[in-house]
């Protein structure tokens, strides 16, 4: 009898993991059930290229609909797996079971939701995680409409980057004392601020989300310091939480996403994880990523698993974000950092951001400066670290910069 790998989400990380399970030769059933109506498709361009309209639906899709035929991946979109039955081996698909050998969980992250009682489920207000929300948004952006930001994250400062574009009156209000505060420096922070400024957007720091007022939109915005905001639509970008509801009913260990061992086991052998959704092992602690190398890699490694392979999954996390013409990439991660140095790049309006703990280069930040990428992730995945003061000196050629 045949096996069947039944993949949860025909988002990136399950998409990964169908793709190398037959790249690798596996020959068994594979089930690819996602709840979105599309399929797989990058999320990446929603906030930027899709909601500019640069960028066509089509070539958001990972593959044309033959390619899962060909492959012979079932692919059922607009379908949510309800239920897990572990000592069955099943799921619960439109209240039927459905058998599977191994079952990978690749269900993502959803977005974290304002509560209702401060106007969090008017109808002008905005969520940016799948393609219907932006479908839903994205008549809103109109020239000289008002826009609210809420959290000034990076899906909240693309949004904001494609609203000032298209010629919106656009307002960011971020209730930690920075933008950018849970993940990059205040030297990032304070370069997209300069950024930001520039295009007129307005950045309030330091100001929570008190509640929206109207009814049945919302028509303005009151801050926890009590400044009045009009607005004539509210985008919500607070974070997300790892979509866990699955795995928590089917008992399977559960901390800041689905914890996974070094091949993506979960604690079912014969269930894995991959993705936003996954907590995994990284230098003694549980990590959980959010970005899309990531979750290619590890529905690599899960799909790599699953066809016996025992190699642990080393996590080199890297990702980017555009914002007008910036292209900021970022290499490694700056947890623990007790340093940053900001090196000018060898254009205008270019830098790099360097954070450090003592001695050891732990991340970079490059802005529109491709070398500083480049030259950073190399020497992170590598364990090397500059000398700090090296880095420090504008004088110095980066390529000229030894690193040990
Ligand atoms: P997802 O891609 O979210 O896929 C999970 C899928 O599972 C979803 O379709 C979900 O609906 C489905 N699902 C959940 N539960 C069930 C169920 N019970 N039954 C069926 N289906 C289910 N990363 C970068 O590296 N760079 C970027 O520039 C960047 N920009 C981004 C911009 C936006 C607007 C967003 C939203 C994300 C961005 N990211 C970026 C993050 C990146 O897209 C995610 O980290 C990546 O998509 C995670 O892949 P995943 O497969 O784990 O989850």
């Amino acid at each position: 009898m045949l096996l069947r790998t039944i993949i949860v989400g025909a988002g990136q990380a399950g998409f990964a993991v169908a793709t190398r399970l037959r790249i690798k030769g596996y020959d068994g059933e594979i089930a690819l059930i996602g709840d979105e109506s599309d399929p797989p498709y990058q999320r990446p361009p929603l906030s930027k290229k899709y909601l500019t309209g640069e960028m066509s639906r089509n070539r958001l899709y990972f593959r044309a609909p033959d390619f899962y035929a060909d492959n012979r991946i079932e692919l059922r979109t607009a379908t949510s797996v309800e239920a897990i039955d572990r000592h069955d081996r099943s799921v619960r698909v439109d209240g039927m079971p459905m058998p599977y050998d191994t079952l990978v969980l690749a269900t993502g992250a959803r977005p974290r939701r304002l509560p209702a009682s401060i106007g969090g489920e008017l109808s002008n207000v905005y969520y940016v995680r799948t393609l219907a929300d932006i479908d839903l948004l994205a008549p809103e952006f109109r020239p000289r409409a008002k826009l609210l930001i809420v959290g000034g994250g990076y899906i909240g400062l693309e949004t904001a980057a494609v609203a000032a574009s298209l010629g919106l009156s656009t307002t960011v209000i971020e209730a930690s004392p920075r933008i950018l505060q849970r993940v990059a420096s205040l030297e990032t922070a304070a370069f997209l601020r300069r950024l930001h400024s520039g295009r007129g957007v307005r950045l309030i720091e330091g100001a929570g989300l008190k509640r929206l007022v109207g009814e049945p939109r919302a028509v303005a915005a009151q801050t926890n310091d009590d400044q009045l905001l009009e607005t004539d639509f509210v985008v919500v970008g607070i974070g997300v939480v790892p979509e866990t509801r699955l795995a928590v009913a089917a008992g399977l260990s559960v901390d800041n996403g689905i914890k996974v061992d070094a091949q993506g086991r979960t604690s079912d052998p014969s269930i894995f994880a991959a993705g936003d959704c996954a907590s995994f092992p990284h230098r003694g602690k549980y990590l959980r990523l959010e970005s899309v190398p990531h979750a290619i890699d590890q529905g690599n490694a899960v799909a790599d698993a699953i066809m016996g392979s025992s190699t642990p999954y080393t996590a080199k996390p890297w990702f980017w974000s555009d914002q007008y013409d910036l292209k900021l990439q970022i290499a490694g991660l700056n947890t623990g950092y007790d340093r940053v140095i900001e090196r000018a790049g060898a254009r205008a309006g270019t830098a790099s951001f360097w954070y450090f703990r003592g001695r050891q280069l732990l991340a970079v930040d490059a802005a529109n400066d491709a070398q500083a990428y480049v030259i950073g992730k190399r020497w992170i995945d590598a364990g090397q670290s500059p000398e700090p003061n090296d880095l420090a000196d504008p004088l110095k050629p980066l390529k000229e910069i030894a690193a040990h």
